[in-house]
């Protein structure tokens, strides 16, 4: 029985002083936590098995997909709402109003619900309609609107802050250039992967949509490793970052698109604005060759991933190929494919997307919709 009071002690020990992230957490008992928002975070770090061995590196995914909400936006959700509170601009029965393609929503919903608050949600219309009927299972009000660029007026961004602007006791959480989103991840994600790499971690990389997650993980890593560790953006076709990134700092007008949901972006915004500059460098990532990622990590890891997990693997794998042997690279997993799986794993649609001829012939059995 002692052994086991030593083991336990060290292991409190180690997790608290490991990560200021377990630090918040009020537990009433081993295990439990006080409500949905507090199970939020402390997400598994998943060793990709085939990935490593084929790349002599450790390639850890961040299990995203495993918060409440199904998604890492659960954390900014989190903390945009907790930010609101602070600054007095939410009070209880209050309204919380959004603009966002769908996982902040749903991350938004659940915490809104658990907390009590309105939640409004304006989204392009070209977002897939299992996330527009969940937010409106979750009890949110959802303006489907036409997908204009974020210098017209009717961007789904603008209605959002004018619709929180008409209201009394409302917040436009207003996600691209709240830095409590990047907060999020300075906060928690960062240090979790720290403490649970042990320290032993040389590159991480992701895509952004907000830039959030990259921006915040990104400060921390460099911040807690005196620079040591390297931080890459993993960018699709259609965004204007990796250009920027290579280009030095010049925003080059975007061609193309890319058939990842809630990635890609067409400026610096603010969440990525103060770190952009940290970043080492910069992968541009093909439709071709995510679509592939996320058949294979569906066959090779047992892993069923959104796109733009499969976009961050790819991102990974590439990084890890570039640093050579013995490396240890994270990325992010940032949700499942649940919400998508009628239109990646359907026939007509990657022909329609011209991905059909993407999918390796020993993986077209996973084609099943
Ligand atoms: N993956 C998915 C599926 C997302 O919905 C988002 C957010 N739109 C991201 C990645 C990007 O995260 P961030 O906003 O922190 O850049």
């Amino acid at each position: 029985r002692q052994s086991v009071r030593r083991f336990a002690t060290t292991a409190v020990r180690a997790a608290t002083e490991g990560s200021t992230a377990y630090c918040t957490r009020v537990s009433t008992a081993q295990g439990v936590v006080n409500g949905l928002t507090e199970a939020i975070g402390n997400t598994p770090l998943i060793r990709l098995k085939k990935l490593s061995e084929q790349t002599g590196c450790n390639v850890l995914g961040k299990a995203e997909f495993q918060n409440p909400g199904g998604s890492v936006k659960d954390r900014a959700a989190l903390f945009v709402v907790k930010d609101a509170e602070e600054k007095g601009l939410l009070q209880p029965g209050g309204t919380v109003v959004e603009g966002t393609a769908g996982n902040t929503g749903i991350g938004l919903a659940h915490v809104c619900r658990s907390k009590g608050y309105k939640l409004v949600i304006y989204m392009p219309n070209t977002q897939s309609q299992g996330k527009i009927d969940l937010l409106r299972l979750l009890g949110a009000e959802v303006y489907p609107v036409p997908a204009v660029a974020f210098d017209n007026p009717q961007n789904y961004n603008h209605q959002a802050r004018r619709h929180a602007e008409s209201l009394d006791n409302a917040v436009w959480t207003n996600q691209f250039d709240n830095t409590a989103n990047r907060q999020a991840h300075i906060a928690t994600t960062g240090p979790e992967i720290w403490a649970q790499t042990a320290g032993k971690i040389d590159a991480f990389t992701c895509a952004t949509g907000t830039g959030g997650t990259l921006a915040g993980i990104t400060r921390y890593l460099k911040e807690v490793s005196d620079g040591r560790v390297k931080s890459f953006l993993a960018d699709p076709p259609g965004s204007v970052l990796h250009s920027y990134i290579q280009s030095g700092g010049t925003l080059i007008d975007r061609s193309g698109s890319s058939i990842t949901e809630g990635i890609g972006q067409g400026r610096v915004t603010d969440n990525l604005q103060p770190d952009i500059g940290l970043l080492d460098g910069s992968v541009n990532i093909s439709d071709e060759k995510t679509i592939e990622m996320v058949y294979r990590c569906l066959d090779e890891e047992g892993l069923y991933l959104g796109a733009s997990s499969a976009m961050n693997v790819v991102a990974a794998k590439e990084v890890a190929e570039k640093m050579g042997k013995g490396n240890t690279v994270v990325t992010i997993l940032c949700d499942g494919a649940y919400r998508y799986a009628d239109r990646l794993f359907s026939n007509t649609w990657l022909e329609s997307k011209n991905l059909r001829g993407s999918i390796p012939k020993h993986l077209e059995k996973y084609i099943v919709l």
